[in-house]
């Protein structure tokens, strides 16, 4: 692991403060010479903008769609989730309105829109990525997925919290204007929660180490990038990013902070009766998830403050995981049909079979994750076999499934 960083040095470019010109002490660090010079420009650069002297006037966006169009075009490719489903289309629509109203229109009123990150909590294989991913189909702006879990703090071993940008930035090829509207999926966020109940004296450099570095991201400010990305080191250039009208949509599982939730809500139901604590806990917890269980869970408060919107996605039932099979415009059998369609061969399947790869899902608990493993297994001899057959039908039957899957 390498070691940390010397203590002068610039917070900005991380440069000691034997390689600057000089240092420029303030409240809680250091900000170089060389850095100061930079972020002067740039504030002249925006103020210049925003008085209408910039020479490169900021491009239109594309339309933004409406939120209920939004929800419409998620429909097609993700089943249920309409709670989830609503609010990442609020956001996204204000986040087009709010690139027009700060950027484009620069309106002398005053009235800086402000954004609202989103958390999208809920068990993996529910279509948290899947919705973001859609989302990122519609739109016109830049888009990306990190994974959290690749994070680590500066001056460790793993990837500066500031790559996630160098992403963003590879998206929009490197137009810093487009970037600075993208939209940046952040999974596994709760892979990052402080680890309070192991107080171990090394310092929690993948947790909340990250957290505090993700901060200044979330927040919206001026943030040095290193365009190829990877780890910070002194003799390179950076990008300098502005994140404030950068939306960032974080997704986790959370795995156990239903008892946090039961917790809660057990301590602040007393004197409503045994029944409302039942129906509770009957319902899905999660439902009830809000600021204070993420805290509880591990997440920094000021992380919590820079996710306003939290939202949470239902395991999928049996019922959503049979229409999964077959319902989105890819969904997984519609594949299967087109592959054999392809070698002039027309793919029926016996509605049983549906049940089958269901069942087996929910049984090996994989949800939705499983089903496309399943039905490799079911359809792999099957599409050895087509390219060479005579046949104009391949019939799946519950028979021919159930073997392969025995197999
Ligand atoms: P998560 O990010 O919540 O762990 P993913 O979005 O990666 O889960 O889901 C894994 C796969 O399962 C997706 O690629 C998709 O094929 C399927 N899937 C999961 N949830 C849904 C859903 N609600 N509707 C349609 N497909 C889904």
């Amino acid at each position: 692991m390498a070691g940390k960083k010397s203590h002068n040095h610039c917070m900005f470019c991380g440069r000691p403060d034997s390689e600057v010109p000089f240092l420029l002490q303030g409240m809680d660090g250091y900000i170089c010479s060389d850095c100061a010079k930079l972020a002067a420009d740039y504030v002249k650069e925006i103020e210049g903008e925003g008085k209408g002297k910039s020479a490169k006037p900021a491009p239109a966006m594309g339309k933004a769609p409406k939120p209920q169009e939004i929800k419409e075009y998620l429909d097609q490719y993700v089943i249920g989730q309409d709670r989830a489903k609503k609010v990442l289309a609020v956001a996204v629509y204000n986040h087009y309105k709010r690139v027009q109203h700060n950027l484009i229109d620069r309106p002398q009123d005053g009235v800086e829109l402000e954004k609202s990150n989103i958390l999208l909590v809920g068990p993996t294989g529910t279509g948290k990525t899947l919705l973001a991913r859609t989302i990122a189909k519609m739109l016109d702006v830049p888009f990306t997925i990190v994974d959290a879990t690749v994070l680590t703090e500066a001056g460790y071993v793993g990837e500066d919290v500031e790559s996630i940008l160098t992403r963003l930035l590879q998206e929009a090829d490197f137009d810093l204007q487009k970037a600075e509207r993208g939209i940046v999926f952040i999974d596994e966020i709760d892979k990052i929660a402080r680890k309070s109940d192991n107080p171990s004296i090394t310092r929690d450099v993948s947790g909340e180490g990250v957290q505090q570095a993700m901060l200044k991201l979330l927040e919206g400010s001026i943030v040095n990038v290193p365009p190829k990305g990877g780890r910070k080191h002194p003799e390179q250039e950076f990008i300098h990013v502005n994140t404030q009208n950068i939306l960032f949509i974080c997704g986790g599982a959370f795995e156990g902070i239903e008892r946090h939730i039961a917790l809660r809500k057990n301590t602040q139901i007393i004197g409503f009766g045994a029944e409302e604590k039942q129906r509770i806990a009957k319902d899905n917890l999660l439902e009830y998830v809000d600021a204070m269980d993420l805290r509880a869970y591990g997440l920094i408060p000021e992380i919590v403050g820079r996710l306003p919107l939290v939202t949470y996605l239902d395991q999928l039932d049996r019922d959503s995981l049979k229409r999964i099979l077959t319902e989105p415009k890819n969904a997984l059998l519609k594949q299967y049909e087109k592959l054999f369609e392809i070698d002039g061969m027309k793919l029926e399947i016996e509605p049983e079979v549906l049940d089958l790869i269901v069942d087996t899902s929910i049984k090996n608990k994989l949800g939705a994750r499983g089903l496309r493993s399943i039905c490799e297994k079911i359809m792999g001899d099957a599409m050895f076999e087509a390219p060479s057959s005579k046949k104009k039908v391949f019939k799946l039957t519950l028979d021919y499934a159930k073997q392969r899957l025995e197999k």
